[in-house]
């Protein structure tokens, strides 16, 4: 109880010290954090992590998080769908603890989230942009989101106080309510937690005007696995309904009646695996074009928080809610434990402390943003929540007992794309995987993958005799992992 005062007389130190000397006073406060996030940005689509599109330059402001900060090579979703991982974000658990399994749930945001201890430590905490899970924000000083998935042209915003639609594309406007916060209402004495969450480039993918033309030339090379034909794993990868050749839709998808568009379909009406390639071509040029301005948006935060002083005491961090598949397998969407959905973007900047152009390779997952927000700030970590800060891996000092292991539960079906149930482990080189329930042949269908020798998963070995004891072992640390992370027995 004593601790409230003393913040709150710390505080009152800092308003004075800030009149005088407000850069001074800001280095001495705790740090700040912007954190950025957007929805379905693969990691195939950001420049630092390489990939098909690396000579594109398409992302340079999230790149230079990589450049004076850390990337993370292997960060991971514990279920890869929009709304169950932002209920993750928030309350720093797996699904079946936070309540949020699928898109459909509704959450129960009376429910300990980070933000609220961030608030009862004296930290500003504003949310703005895409949120997904309906109901009043709970925690935040500032909310102002994106009602459901939002609308990329002239987009509503929900506060406490009522609905406003702003005109412009939803990426700018986010940045612009985002910008006007800092500029209007943060407290100067105080330190913040500002969450700019994007829309973009979430499905049906529509750039801004000043970017529908930057691709519109370019043909890109093809992933490994774009003519995919499933015979290497079950029945999960065969019978989804995700795939650019038979799901992608020409209309709200491919945009056919752009005259660009319906000229060469006209001309060239190109069918088959021909007709494949245009639509994963025209997918791509409208999916980078929404990238592109997400990170020009970046480019305006970072401006903004140097301009004004805030960049040496604010940790950004990038990430998204998943990651997505450009075309791999032969897909779109995300959903399965395949490493294109099951990875996710994660860099972070933070001036003194994280040595520029750092990369690490430990296993971290989004079950540990909350806790990781808490220790920046410096307030205590709750026992319930499930993941570990990775300030330690900030420092560059992991510690001796980080996991070696990650648990993944997949639960939104039947639903649209017809992803099957499933759960698995993964480990830095192999992963289980475990489709379950209606629709799975036996009720249960075991795949196993060596990413070392295939890292594409085209070819599950769990078939294989030679792989036997290895599957054994999975399975006890997939057992392991439920008890640990306190799964019902009942949800798997
Ligand atoms: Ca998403």
């Amino acid at each position: 109880m004593n601790k409230r005062n003393f913040i709150k007389k710390t505080s009152l130190g800092l308003t004075m010290l800030a009149a005088t000397n407000s850069v001074a006073a800001e280095e001495a406060k705790k740090p700040n954090v912007v954190w950025i996030f957007s929805d379905d940005h693969a990691v195939q689509a950001i420049g630092a992590y390489g990939g098909r599109f690396e000579q594109e330059n398409l992302t340079p402001n999230i790149d230079s998080l990589a450049k004076d900060g850390m990337l993370f090579t292997r960060a991971y979703v514990a279920n890869s769908i929009c709304a169950p991982s932002r209920a993750t974000l928030l309350t720093g658990k797996h699904s079946h603890l936070n309540g949020k399994y699928d898109n459909r749930d509704s959450f129960n945001h009376d429910q300990q989230q980070f933000q609220k201890i961030l608030q009862d430590s004296d930290c500003q905490t504003a949310m703005i942009g895409k949120i997904h899970l309906a109901g009043n924000m709970q925690g935040f000083d500032y909310w102002e989101v994106l009602p459901g998935q939002g609308r990329y042209t002239d987009p509503v915003f929900v506060t406490e106080g009522g609905r406003t639609q702003y005109v412009g594309h939803s990426t700018d406007i986010v940045t612009d309510r985002a910008l006007n916060w800092l500029e209007n209402d943060m407290d100067e004495s105080k330190s913040f937690m500002l969450m700019v969450h994007y829309k973009a480039p979430h499905r049906h993918w529509v750039p801004a005007e000043r970017f529908k033309k930057t691709f519109s030339t370019r043909t890109f090379p093809e992933p490994e696995s774009l003519f995919d034909d499933y015979k290497g794993r079950g029945t999960a990868a065969r019978l989804q309904d995700m795939s650019i050749r038979d799901t992608m839709r020409m209309d709200r998808d491919l945009k056919q009646t752009q005259p660009e568009r319906a000229a060469y379909l006209k001309q060239h009406n190109p069918q088959g695996d021909d007709l494949v390639r245009w639509k994963y071509q025209t997918y791509m040029k409208d999916y980078l074009a929404c990238i592109a301005g997400v990170d020009e948006n970046v480019g305006r935060i970072l401006k903004y928080l140097k301009d004004a002083g805030l960049d040496r005491n604010t940790v950004v961090m990038y990430s998204s809610d998943q990651g997505f598949y450009l075309g791999e397998h032969g897909w779109f969407d995300k959903r399965f434990m395949y490493e294109e959905s099951f990875r996710t973007p994660l860099l972070a900047r933070w001036p003194g402390v994280i040595k520029p152009g750092s990369r690490n390779n430990d296993l971290v997952q989004n079950i540990d943003f909350a806790e990781t927000f808490l220790d920046i700030v410096g307030t205590p970590i709750p026992d319930d929540m499930q993941g570990k800060s990775l300030v330690p891996l900030m420092k560059g000092e992991t510690p001796k007992d980080w996991r070696t292991s990650l648990y993944y539960h997949y639960y939104e079906y039947p639903a649209v794309h017809s992803v099957r149930k499933h759960e698995g482990v993964a480990t830095k080189r192999y992963k289980l995987i475990r489709f379950y329930g209606e629709d799975v042949p036996n009720a249960e269908e075991w795949e196993l993958y060596d990413l070392k020798t295939d890292p594409n998963e085209m070819k599950s070995l769990h078939d294989d005799p030679v792989q036997k004891e290895r599957i054994e072992e999975m399975k006890k640390e997939l057992q392991r992992l439920r008890e640990f992370y306190e799964v019902p027995k009942e949800q798997s």
